[in-house]
């Protein structure tokens, strides 16, 4: 029996680009710790990954030439249009699901019409699977946006062996069940074999849900279902440690430090990175830097917040908005504080490339990571990878899926705008012997279960079910 692998996600690893002027396309690929820790599977021979280009609309006459050119890569694109594209990816993976699951429930939006869509386009991702996909192969499929996908797969399938990772938090049932579809979303991720959550917590979550609004037995991380057995677990995802580390290490990254050496004399830095997001908490972060200057006045010149915001989805309401407010709060901040020779917020909205990141880690004395809610949140890993001379300190939201990792972080509350700020002032102040003892702690953990790690982990657990399944029956 062959079997081969089949990586399924929204997007594919790489991102096609139109040349306004040409028409020309052109595949850039993702550098993103997910695109490399799989790349030990989907490049392998006979393995593939199938998922969108990233751009809607393709013409009819190109579609062969990408095809043809992505299977050169061992990729499969699934084709979305304009409308697709608003109502299954903006409208119900980002209006609904994404704020639900990270209860802000005050966003979620309930929209049949978004969740017809959602359902077509999973069914499409189903449809484009089948035609690559033999009865026994493994298929991985990824994240929110294809919660429906396991069980149509399962329907057609029924031997395959089906994984299932979210990457987003699943939220406690109180708040799941608040969601018109909810039977038809725990269906549709039951038809896996295996399903991972980054924590604990989120498996906790999920097995409420099933038993109280699914009805099935389970226990131990193990679902009963009439014809089979599933499990359940937590697989937190790590990065790419060595890629971090040998960066920082690196010729470019000294060159670039240097620079901000001479650029931040005399100064602490202070380093906050998300994408543009309500869940990372980012407006709270200002409040609590605002009332830190306001508290500890001595800091004033000697601290400085570089603020990094990566641009994304903004065509959603919330987050031109979230932009607006972020930009007045940097402006306010500045203006009360700055002086001639000293602005305590350096704000930069665009992304960087991964040589300024990796300096950005390396130089800053301590990184602000407050989301409301996360998944995970890699950012804080890769700080934490970054300090090869271990100095810094890395002061961690306890809800994000990384804190119940690390726990050597300062773990702060982000509603709390005082511990956040008496947070920084330890941060700021703790003895440089403190500061290595904690990174040793967590770079030692980050070093053991990697992104690669992950990947192994998670499909040797995926193997270990369907044996179970095998001789149960
Ligand atoms: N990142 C990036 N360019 C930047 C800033 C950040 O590629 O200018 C990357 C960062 O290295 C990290 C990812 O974006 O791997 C963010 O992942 P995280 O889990 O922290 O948050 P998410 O955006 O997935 O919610």
């Amino acid at each position: 029996m062959s079997q081969k692998k089949i990586i399924v996600s929204n997007r594919l690893p790489v991102t096609a680009n139109r040349d306004e002027e040409s028409g020309a396309l052109e595949f850039k690929p993702s550098a993103g710790g997910l695109a490399t820790g799989l790349s030990s599977i989907f490049k392998e021979k006979g393995n593939l990954w199938i998922g969108w280009p990233g751009i809607p609309d393709f013409k009819e006459d190109e579609k062969p030439g990408v095809i043809k050119s992505l299977r050169g890569e061992n990729m499969a694109p699934v084709f979305l249009n304009k409308k697709e594209v608003l109502l299954y990816y903006e409208g119900f993976s980002n209006r609904t699901l994404w704020p639900l699951f990270h209860y802000f429930t005050e966003f979620t939006q309930y929209t049949p019409e978004d969740w017809d869509m959602y359902v077509a386009v999973n069914q499409k991702f189903c449809d484009a699977i089948l035609e690559y996909a033999g009865p026994d192969d493994i298929i991985w499929v990824h994240d929110y946006q294809l919660l429906l996908l396991p069980s149509m797969l399962r329907e057609k399938l029924p031997n395959a062996t089906i994984g299932f990772f979210q990457h987003i938090p699943f939220p406690s049932y109180e708040i799941f069940r608040l969601l018109p579809w909810r039977s038809e979303i725990l269906e549709g991720m039951l038809g896996a074999d295996l399903l991972g959550f980054h924590t604990y917590d989120d498996t906790r979550h999920f097995m409420s849900s099933v038993s109280r609004i699914a009805g099935y037995p389970n226990s131990m991380g193990t679902i009963k279902m009439a014809n089979r057995i599933i499990s359940v677990d937590a697989f937190p995802m790590g990065i790419d440690y060595d890629k971090f580390e040998k960066a920082a290490r690196s010729k470019e990254t000294y060159e670039k430090v240097d620079k901000y050496k001479s650029l931040f004399a005399n100064q602490q830095v202070v380093l906050s990175i998300d994408r543009l997001d309500y869940t990372k908490g980012i407006k709270r972060r200002l409040y609590a830097f605002d009332k830190f200057l306001e508290m500890y006045p001595e800091y004033i010149g000697k601290v400085v917040l570089v603020l990094l915001v990566v641009p994304s989805r903004d065509k959603v309401d919330q987050y031109q908005q979230l932009k607006e407010e972020i930009d007045t709060l940097v402006g306010k901040i500045d203006g009360k504080y700055s002086t001639i020779d000293w602005t305590p917020i350096q704000y930069f909205y665009r992304s960087f490339s991964f040589d300024g990141l990796s300096a950005l880690y390396s130089k800053a004395d301590v990184a602000l990571i407050t989301p409301l809610r996360d998944g995970m949140n890699l950012v804080c890993k890769e700080y934490v990878a970054s300090k090869v001379t271990q100095k810094g300190v890395l002061i961690l939201s306890e809800m994000a899926g990384a804190a119940k990792e690390l726990s050597e972080a300062i773990l702060i509350n982000p509603n709390d705008e005082a511990e956040i700020v008496e947070a920084l002032k330890q941060a700021l102040e703790m003895p440089e012997i403190e500061q290595r003892n904690r990174l040793l702690e967590m770079q030692e953990k980050l070093k053991r279960y990697s992104v690669h790690r992950w990947v192994e982990v998670f499909v040797e657990e995926l193997l270990n079910v369907k044996d179970r399944q095998a001789k149960m029956n």
